[in-house]
């Protein structure tokens, strides 16, 4: 098995006489900031004025413009939407990304498809909490962490591996395991996992279900239970005992149908379909594709977000979410998450 490396495998003090810039206080900036603070790191961040800005002020931060944090700083971790960081990081923070400091991300796209392409002479790592940044800081709070991914793109330093995981730690995820990856490995399957599985496969089968059974005639209201409700319900079995732990749990009757139907449903031609997916991932197809779609300044995902919002499956959840006030506590992890 792969290593996991834990709070006991790593060693902080690399941190101790460095100041790290958070830039961006979103999902993922405010968890980062915040568990770093209280793990003993010397944290600055980086924003435009704007809700952000007064937010990280309010929780006590040295909120700085992102030049100002980039020139503070030793270590950069860059937290804003991807689609946006090429336009920030070039503006702002690659004048201040002096030798030997580091260039940090959450995420591979913008380095791995080459829009964000560091300077030689920097430190350059990946340190991706594998969940959504509410959680990130939740789960600190608790005393426990969120799984993370690292890995090092360019050491100059010959510290970066130790950066990297002393950052890991230092947000929380020692507690809960780190596993070492490329920026490309974590690009590329994070892409694939939210397109084929997580969120696009997930999406389309739920509501292909939910529209199979209101097109013969049932209500609405019943297939909305059936195929999207009950899904968490079934999921969080599969979190915590993988597919026997869910199979145990289920009817032997709905065991059978799930050996008996699910291939029917997902079949050898899903796969291949999903095996396109990959390529255009790996070609860089899709990153070409969302990459012009921002800069037409999103025609195409604004009419389907449009056109998603109108579909029956939506309208009837949400009047069904309205009788179901304990769902609502969950919504704010449930809203960031859904951002990667
Ligand atoms: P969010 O959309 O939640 O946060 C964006 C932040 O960036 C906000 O604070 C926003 O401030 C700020 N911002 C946006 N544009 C600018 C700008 N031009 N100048 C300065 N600040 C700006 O981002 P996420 O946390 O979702 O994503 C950050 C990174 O983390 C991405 O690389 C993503 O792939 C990665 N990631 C995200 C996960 C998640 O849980 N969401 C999970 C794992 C990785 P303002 O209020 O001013 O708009
Ligand atoms: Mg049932
Ligand atoms: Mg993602």
């Amino acid at each position: 098995m792969t290593k996991v490396y834990y709070n006991g495998d790593i060693n902080e003090a690399v941190l101790s006489n460095k100041t790290v810039a958070i830039i961006g206080y979103g999902s993922q900036g405010h968890a980062h900031a915040l568990n770093l603070r209280e793990s003993g790191v010397d944290v600055v961040v980086g924003l435009r004025p704007g809700k952000s800005f007064d937010q990280a002020t309010a929780d006590g931060f040295d909120v700085k413009t992102v030049r100002e944090a980039s020139a503070a700083a030793d270590i950069i971790m860059i937290l804003l939407p991807d689609e946006y960081q090429t336009a920030v990081y070039k503006a702002e923070i690659e004048p201040e990304l002096t030798a030997g400091k580091a260039l940090a991300f959450a995420h591979g796209f913008n380095v791995h498809f080459n829009q964000i392409v560091p300077p030689a002479d920097v430190d350059v790592f990946l340190a991706a909490p594998k969940g959504p940044g509410h959680l990130v800081r939740r789960t600190y709070e608790q005393g426990a962490g969120v799984p993370a991914l690292f890995a090092v793109y360019q050491d100059v330093t010959g510290q970066a591996k130790d950066i990297a995981l002393a950052y890991a730690k230092g947000v929380g995820a020692g507690r809960a395991g780190i596993l070492e990856t490329t920026f490309r490995e974590e690009t590329e399957t994070d892409l694939f996992g939210e397109q084929a599985v997580l969120c696009g496969g997930t999406a389309e089968l739920v509501k292909a279900g939910f529209e199979t059974l209101v097109e013969a005639g049932y209500q609405p209201e019943i297939a909305y239970f059936e195929c999207l409700h009950e899904l968490k319900l079934i999921v969080d079995l599969m979190y915590e005992g993988g597919l026997a732990g869910m199979r145990y749990s289920i009817s032997d009757t709905a065991q059978w149908g799930d050996y008996v139907s699910g291939p029917r449903v997902i079949t050898a031609e899903t796969k291949a379909r999903m095996k396109d997916v990959l390529t255009d991932i790996q070609t860089g197809k899709f990153a070409k594709g969302w990459l012009q779609e921002n800069q037409l300044n999103r025609p195409e995902f604004t009419a389907i977000t449009r056109r998603e919002s109108e579909h029956q499956l939506e309208v009837v959840g949400k009047e069904l979410r309205e009788l179901m006030p304990f769902i609502k506590q969950g919504k704010k992890e449930v809203g960031s998450g859904a951002k990667n």
